[in-house]
Formats: C-alpha cells, structure tokens, sequence
C-alpha cells in the first residue's frame, strides 16, 4: 500500500483539496438529512445511527468512503448552534474564518511545548495572548482549553503564591469548575458565599472575609452559566483590598462584553483581579478549545516553571530559545491562538463588538416577547444574552418535561436553570445570525409542547397516586 497523503509539506494543498469536498458535501448532506436544530429520536435513536454507520472500528481492510460517512454522520447527528432554534448552553457557532484558520493550525500542527516545534506559532501566541490580557486590564495571558482549565491555573497560582491553606471563598452562583479546582489541588472545602438574586453579595462576602483568619482567594463571575449576570466586581475588589484577600474573576462569558463599546462598562473592576478567566469559545464565536487565563503580575506565573532538558535545556535558554514549558500545564498543545489571532484581526473591535451587541439585543427581544405572552414567565431582563423563562402555571416537572420534548422531537435546544427555588428553561443566544423572526419561531416551539408535555405529566401523577403518595403531589399537579 502507498502512503496515504500528508496534509502539510509541498504536496499538501493537493492531497486536501479534494478531501475538503468531500467533507463540505457531507457536512451538507447530514444538515440536511437532520433538518433541524438537533436529531430527532433521542439517544437510543441516535446511538443506533451511529452504529450503523460505523459498523467496524478497525477493519481489517480500510474504507476510503469513510471520511464521507462519519463526517455526514456526525453532521446529521449533530446539535447545531447555527441554528436558531439551537440555544440551551455557552454553545456558540464558530465563525467561518477562526475554522479555517483551525484548519491551518491542524494541517501545521505546531506544538507550543517547545520553540523547535512551533517557532512562529510561539512568538503570535505571546504577543496575542499579551494583548488580550492588556485589554482585560492584566498583563499577560496563558492560553487554555477554557474555562475549566483557566479556573483550575488561577487556584493553582493562589495556591503556589498565597500558601496551601488558601482558601476558596466563592458564591453559591460560581461555576462548579472551581470548586472541583480546589478538590483537585487538595485545598480545603471552599466557602460558599450566599448568591440570593444570583449575584455574589458583598455585604455576606464581607461577613465570610471577616470569619476566616488565613489566605483567602476570592472568586467572582462575570457572566453566571444559568443566567448571565455580572457579580458587582467594584464592590467585591473593594472589599478583596480591605481583607487583603486576592481576587480572581472567571468572566469565561461575560468577558467577550470587552468588545463592545456598549457593554464593556459592565466589567468596571476586571482590571482589578489578579487572574481573570476568559473563553472565546463563548462569546468569541471560536471553535473549541480557545480559552485564556490572564494575570495582573506576570511573575506569578514563576511557579508553573519546570526543565524537561529535550524541551528547554538550560544552555537552549541561554543561547535565546525561548522557554515556552511554563506556559501551561499541557506539555504537546494544540496553537489554538492562530483562530483566535485571524478573529480579531479580520473583524477588528468593531466587527466582534457588533457580534456580541447583535446577541444581546436578540435576547432582550426573545425577553420582551415572552413578558407579553400571556402562556410565559420571565424571569428577569437579560444582563448579557441569557433569557429564563418557564411556562406559566407549570410545575418545576412540567419545565423538565418541555426541555427533554423539545430535545427528543428535535424541535429546539434550550437549557435549565435553577433560580429562585424554581426550575427555568434557559435560552442562551450566542448567534449572531439569529433574526427576530426566529425568537418568535423558537418561543412557538416551545408554547407547542406545553399543552401535552404539561397534561401527561399531570397524569403520571395521578396514575402515581395509588402505587404510594408523592412528597406533595398538590405542589406537582400542573395548576
Ligand atoms: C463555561 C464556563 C466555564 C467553563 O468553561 P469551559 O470552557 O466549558 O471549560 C467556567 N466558568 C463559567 C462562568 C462558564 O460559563
């Protein structure tokens, strides 16, 4: 058998002309075959799609069609937030310009754990990351997998310069990824600071600030996953300054509000933390992974330090290659910056603010129109693009019911939240391209379902009753 082609080298372009045909067709084929925001069925359904398809992992004998087949498969299985009516989580659609540069960075494939494997890759990601982090307010900036992995650096530098008995103190509205960091890195239980109306409030910080005597690292968010809303971040670096406690903000959504010249003043107070998680696989409309973790003083950075002498051999370093092993935790990794380079510079400040001004104005149109429906309850204006919302009159198992018939009919992608003491559905609008018209569309789909999804789960309960009482079957019953 010859050797099948190379993406890179000089033959390169050739071998992968007709191959991005293949994969354009398909990806339109399985779009089309799908005809919606996601499959229809549900999971046994598209579990036995896939099967199919794939039949034999390892054949003895290749399958030159199976490009074709896996890519049209994994499209027509696909949840697609291009569509409009795809809107349930921090799922954005990638611009057609980061994923081209993506498919650069694949056919290149250069890696950033040393200079020899990544000479020019390495020198665009320090000065990208440098001036993302200059715009944050901070002054430099390690690239991540996203907020996951921000969040878990940011924990670690606490740790590394404040002590191991640093601990954690967060509010009840914090991403999970934090308190799983201080798990992973072995730091004490984190103190959870009450978040009421979804928000950190200051004057319960101040209070749990005050109780704990050692280090503290305070987390913040800019830009909650359940309903977008920003932390008062003056307030709360007012009082990390007082209690000398140190400040980290994970803005992994609301950071991309720095675009906007509309927006941006909602993050009055980022410049003031010491690590600043940001994720432009959210609102940044990268492909994943394109996440960054930036730092007030780069010499915190000092304790991510290490020599693997085949990477950075001291002598190396001297002799002027620079040391790129301390700017992860990852040893091969991926360029992701070239996406994220070719994004802000093809669209500048004012294409991205544009983008992320269009997605919030989509969602307080999608907000209006559910205060004026008489079948629907708003939770609250939009701060950034999130809209909560529920069928009114409907029980928290009603809402969860709507969500999973919409998933299983493959009619629209929407999330859940719990606020208030209530279950919401969660429509997160990240794409830009959504008209007016589709928030009607998508507010429709959902008004379809209530009616059934609400009388059969009224009738489980009562089919329920006689097998043995619910908790309080009243409080269930649709009203
Ligand atoms: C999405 C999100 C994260 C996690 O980011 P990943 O990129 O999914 O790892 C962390 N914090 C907040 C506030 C988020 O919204």
């Amino acid at each position: 058998m010859s050797t099948p082609p190379l993406a890179s080298g000089p033959e390169g372009p050739y071998a992968l002309r007709p191959l991005l045909d293949t994969v354009l067709d398909a990806l339109r084929d399985g779009t089309r075959a799908r005809g919606g925001p996601l499959p229809s069925g549900g999971p046994d359904a598209v579990a036995a799609r896939v099967r199919d398809v794939v039949g034999d992992v390892l054949p003895d004998e290749g399958d030159p069609d199976a490009l074709h087949a896996l890519v049209r498969a994994l499209a027509e299985g696909a949840a697609d937030p291009a569509d409009p009516l795809c809107a349930g989580h921090l799922h954005c659609p990638p611009l057609a310009v980061a994923t081209a540069a993506d498919l650069a960075a694949s056919i290149l494939n250069p890696s950033l754990d040393s200079w020899d494997q990544a000479p020019a890759a390495a020198e665009l990601e320090a000065q990208v990351a440098r001036e993302l982090a200059l715009e944050a307010g901070a002054s430099d900036a390690l690239v991540t997998t996203g907020g996951t992995e921000s969040n878990q650096l940011a924990l670690l530098l606490a740790r590394e310069t404040q002590g191991a008995d640093v601990r954690l103190v967060c509010g009840a509205n914090a991403h999970h990824s934090l308190a799983r960091a201080a798990w992973l890195l072995g730091l004490a239980e984190p103190v959870i600071v009450p978040a009421p109306a979804g928000t950190l409030d200051p004057a319960a910080l101040d209070a749990a600030l005050t109780a704990l005597p050692g280090p503290c690292l305070v987390a913040a968010t800019a830009g909650t996953t359940d309903a977008g809303l920003i932390d008062p971040l003056p307030e709360i670096s007012g009082l990390c300054s007082a209690h000398r406690a140190r400040l980290h903000i994970d803005a992994a959504y609301g950071g991309g509000l720095l675009f906007s010249d509309r927006h941006r003043d909602k993050l009055a107070g980022l410049e003031r933390a010491h690590t600043i998680t940001l994720d432009l696989h959210k609102l940044g409309w990268q492909p994943v992974a394109a996440g960054l973790l930036a730092v007030r003083h780069p010499r915190d950075l000092a304790a991510l330090n290490q020599r693997a002498d085949y990477l950075n051999a001291d002598d190396d370093i001297d002799a002027g290659l620079p040391d790129l092993v301390g700017r992860s935790l990852r040893t091969t990794r991926r360029p992701d910056i070239l996406k994220i380079a070719v994004t802000l510079k093809t669209l500048g400040r004012s294409g991205l603010g544009a983008l992320v001004d269009r997605v919030c104005d989509r969602a307080r149109e999608f907000a209006a129109l559910v205060r004026d429906h008489p079948g629907f309850e708003l939770h609250d204006r939009p701060t950034i693009s999130t809209v909560l919302f529920r069928p009114a009159h409907a029980t928290d198992d009603a809402v969860a019911a709507v969500r999973r018939r919409l998933l299983t009919d493959g009619r629209a992608v929407l999330g859940r939240a719990r606020m208030d003491d209530r279950l919401w559905l969660k429509a997160t609008f990240l794409n830009p391209a959504t008209r007016p018209a589709d928030l009607a569309a998508l507010l429709d789909a959902v008004a379809t379902v209530v009616a059934p999804v609400v009388e059969s789960v009224a009738k489980e309960l009562v089919d329920e009753i006689p097998a043995g009482p619910a908790d309080n079957p009243a409080e269930s019953l649709a009203e």
